[in-house]
């Protein structure tokens, strides 16, 4: 039994990322499970080394420290091409040559039309059921199709710990991009089986995913763990934490001036904690009294953590 915290080693992580690890982490060891840091570096121009040091080095300052190898998606491209080898062999997965332009375009143009429960921006089946003379033109113009999941309006309930009650659809999603990358959702439900990971807490941006990952786990004939999706850190616009919004990583907090045990404890208490103060070991601490019912269900403002955040001196006055 394992918990985890996936981030993506593409820049530093924010103080909403550090609390949602921080909550993955103690309800992990308070639930007795292992802990795994995954990195999700199958984006190989965008995930580099020195950004999963620096994530690693500011997971550890808050408390948030694995209890097992860390894991890197970009060694296991394996694992990913067997399991879409498998869908590939079932008849669930289809070639598909749309662009990124030409799918927006036509959920613009079906915008209209009732769409049931389906995701937003949820791909409208354009290539579904192309004949083999229709996937010859497209190839024939230089086309490389990625690969999609086929898919008949399911939808799936989610008891979520944090969430509560979830009913979404799915749609088809991408399992290879065109460049023969293995994409997200594919690659999470196999990491997490193969990792055995039995309880999923992150950001409650993915709870609409949480469906497509259900109903790849089914297909590929995986237990499907529990969830908790916590709500997002919000900048002062109200939409997810941004540059604009100012000081929001460590590091940048710390050149405002703040120590770091004090955004440590600020994340803690945002999620339930006592502060730690100069405690030897905080992470025990907070294990020691802490549990999911701590937890705001409501999403939390920046402006409500105690810290030196305000951007307004790098504005123009
Ligand atoms: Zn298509």
């Amino acid at each position: 039994m394992a918990g985890r915290f996936a981030p993506s080693p593409t820049g530093d992580l924010h103080i909403g990322n550090l609390r949602t690890a921080l909550v993955a982490a103690l309800l992990a060891h308070t639930t007795e499970r292992e802990f795994i840091i995954r990195m999700e570096d199958l984006d190989l121009v965008t995930a580099s080394p020195e950004f999963e040091e620096r994530q690693i080095a500011d997971l550890a300052a808050v408390g948030v420290v694995a209890s097992a190898e860390i894991v890197r998606q970009s060694e296991r491209f394996e694992l990913y091409r067997n399991a879409i080898d498998r869908l590939t062999e079932s008849g669930d997965a289809y070639p598909c040559y749309c662009s990124r332009r030409e799918i927006r375009a036509e959920i613009e143009a079906a915008a209209q039309a009732p769409n049931g429960n389906l995701p937003d921006g949820a791909y409208p089946g354009t290539c579904r059921n192309l004949t083999t003379v229709q996937r010859s033109e497209r190839e024939a113009e230089g086309r490389r199709p990625a690969l999609r999941l086929r898919t008949s309006g399911e939808t799936y309930v989610v008891d979520d710990m944090v969430a509560g009650r979830f009913e979404g659809g799915i749609d088809d999603v991408v399992l290879a991009r065109a460049d023969g990358v293995p994409a997200y959702n594919l690659a999470v439900v196999v990491d997490d089986a193969a990792q055995g990971i039995d309880q999923v807490v992150r950001g409650d941006d993915l709870l609409s995913s949480t469906p497509r990952q259900i109903h790849l786990q089914r297909l590929l004939g995986l237990p499907t763990p529990e969830y908790a999706h916590v709500p997002l850190v919000l900048g002062d616009m109200g939409s997810r934490l941004a540059k604009r919004d100012g000081a929001i990583t460590l590091q940048e907090l710390v050149e405002r001036g703040e120590s770091v045990s004090a955004v440590r404890d600020s994340i803690a208490m945002s999620i339930g904690c006592q502060p730690a103060g100069s405690h030897p070991d905080p992470f025990t601490m907070w294990a020691a009294q802490w549990s999911l019912d701590s937890l705001s269900r409501q999403p939390i403002h920046l402006a409500d953590f105690d810290l030196a955040v305000s951007s307004d001196d790098d504005r123009p006055s």
